[in-house]
C-alpha cells in the first residue's frame, strides 16, 4: 500500500480561497492514517483475505460483468438485494433491503432523505465519528448525548435527551465503535417508541457479537421507523469491495431510492458482492477465531494492568494512558499501527492474525 500519510489530510494551497460552504472552510478530509507498516490493526478490517477459490469465482464474475460494461448496471440492484435479504433472514425480502457503496453511503443517503435544513440528527458519544460529518454535509443539525462511564447508554437519560432535542434521526451503533458496547434490545425498542423520527441501528459489527447480543433486525416488524444498517467491510472480509446495506420497511427503502445517485452501485460491485455472499460461510469462516482473539486480548490487557472495555466487536478499546499518543507512536515505531481514537487516554486495536496479535502484545509490553 502506498504511503499516503503526507497527502491525505493536506489540501491544495488555494483551497481556503475557494467559495466553499462556510462550515467546510478549514475542514480536513477525515480518515485514519493509511501507512505501509507490517501490522495494520487500525481500521477494523478482517485480516484474512478471500481464498484462491473465492478469488477465482470473483474474477470470473467480474469478467462477465466487464463484458457488459457498455451498459449501465441494474439501478435497483435487485438480485444483490435479494441475496442480502436471504443472508439476513428474519423473513426479509429484497424490497426491504437497500445497498450502497459501504454503509457510510447508506448513512449519507439516510440523512439526505430524513435530515436536512431545520432537522436534527443525534447519537450518544463516544461513538462513530462519521455521524457528525454526514450531518454537516447534509445541513443537518447535530446533537450528541453522552454514554455512561462504562460506555453503555443509560436509558432514562437518553430518553430525556430525546424528549428535549426531538431529533429527526437517532443513530445507535450497536456494537458501538470505538467502544465495542452492544445495546440491549429492550433499550433499542424503548428508544424507538420514544423517538419522534427515525432510529438507525448501525450493526457494522453484528457478526462479532457475543451470544446473547441479538440483532435489532428482530425489531423491524414492530417498529416501522426503524432501520438496521450492516456492512460487508468487517466480518465479511470485503472492505475493498465497498458494500454496505440496510434493512427496513419497503416504504423506508423507497425514501432512499428517491435520493440515491443514478446507477450508484457499479456492475462490478454488484457482481463481486454476490459472489462473496454465495460464499458467506467461507467469508465469515474466521469470525469465531477473531472473537476468541478479542476475548483473549481483553484478558491479556487486563492482566497487564490496563483497562479494557468489554467488546462485542472485532476490536478492543483500552487505556488509560496519560500520553496515549506516545503509546500509539511507540507501537508504530515497532511496526504496529493501531488507532488513536475514543475518549482521552484510550486507544483502539482491532483483531489481526495470531502472529499480528503477538507482535502487538510484544510491542506494547516494551512500552509499559
Ligand atoms: C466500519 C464502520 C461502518 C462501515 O463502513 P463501510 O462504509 O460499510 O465500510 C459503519 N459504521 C461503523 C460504526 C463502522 O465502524
Amino acid at each position: 500500500m502506498p504511503d499516503r500519510s503526507r497527502d491525505e489530510s493536506s489540501l491544495a494551497p488555494a483551497h481556503d480561497e475557494l467559495p466553499v460552504r462556510e462550515e467546510l472552510r478549514g475542514e480536513r478530509p477525515y480518515g485514519a492514517p493509511q501507512l505501509d507498516v507490517p501490522v495494520r490493526l487500525n481500521v477494523n478490517e478482517n485480516p484474512y483475505p478471500p481464498s484462491a477459490a473465492v478469488v477465482a469465482d470473483m474474477a470470473a464474475a467480474a469478467a462477465r460483468a466487464c463484458a457488459g460494461l457498455n451498459r449501465y448496471p441494474d439501478r435497483e440492484a435487485v438480485a444483490l438485494r435479494a441475496d442480502l435479504a436471504a443472508y439476513l433472514g428474519h423473513g426479509l425480502t429484497a424490497d426491504q433491503v437497500w445497498a450502497a457503496n459501504g454503509s457510510n453511503e447508506v448513512m449519507a443517503q439516510l440523512l439526505s432523505a430524513f435530515g436536512g435544513p431545520g432537522r436534527t440528527a443525534m447519537s450518544f458519544a463516544p461513538t462513530y465519528s462519521m455521524y457528525p460529518e454526514y450531518a454537516r454535509d447534509t445541513h443537518t443539525a447535530w446533537a450528541a448525548g453522552r454514554r455512561a462511564d462504562d460506555f453503555t447508554i443509560e436509558l432514562p437519560a437518553a430518553l430525556g435527551e430525546i424528549a428535549a432535542r426531538r431529533p429527526d434521526v437517532v443513530f445507535l451503533a450497536s456494537p458501538n465503535n470505538p467502544t465495542g458496547t452492544a445495546l440491549a434490545l429492550a433499550d433499542i425498542a424503548a428508544i424507538c417508541a420514544a423517538a419522534p423520527g427515525i432510529v438507525v441501528v448501525d450493526e457494522a459489527y453484528a457478526e462479532f457479537a457475543r451470544p446473547g447480543a441479538p440483532s435489532a433486525l428482530s425489531l423491524l416488524a414492530s417498529h416501522p421507523r426503524l432501520a438496521v444498517t450492516r456492512t460487508m467491510s468487517k466480518a465479511f472480509a470485503f472492505a475493498g469491495g465497498r458494500l454496505g446495506y440496510l434493512a427496513a420497511s419497503a416504504e423506508f427503502v423507497d425514501a432512499l431510492r428517491v435520493v440515491r445517485l443514478p446507477y450508484h452501485l457499479s456492475a462490478l460491485t454488484q457482481a463481486v458482492a454476490r459472489v462473496a455472499l454465495a460464499h458467506a460461510e467461507e467469508m465469515l469462516g474466521n469470525v469465531a477465531q477473531l472473537r476468541a482473539e478479542r476475548d483473549a486480548t481483553i484478558d491479556w490487557l487486563r492482566a497487564a494492568g490496563l483497562v479494557a472495555a468489554d467488546s462485542d466487536a472485532n476490536f478492543v478499546l483500552f487505556g488509560v494512558f496519560a500520553d496515549r499518543h506516545a503509546i500509539w507512536q511507540g507501537l508504530l515505531d515497532r511496526g504496529v499501527l493501531i488507532r488513536e481514537t475514543g475518549p482521552d487516554g484510550w486507544l483502539r486495536v482491532c483483531m489481526g492474525t495470531p502472529g499480528e496479535m503477538a507482535a502487538f502484545r510484544a510491542a506494547l509490553k516494551e512500552l509499559l
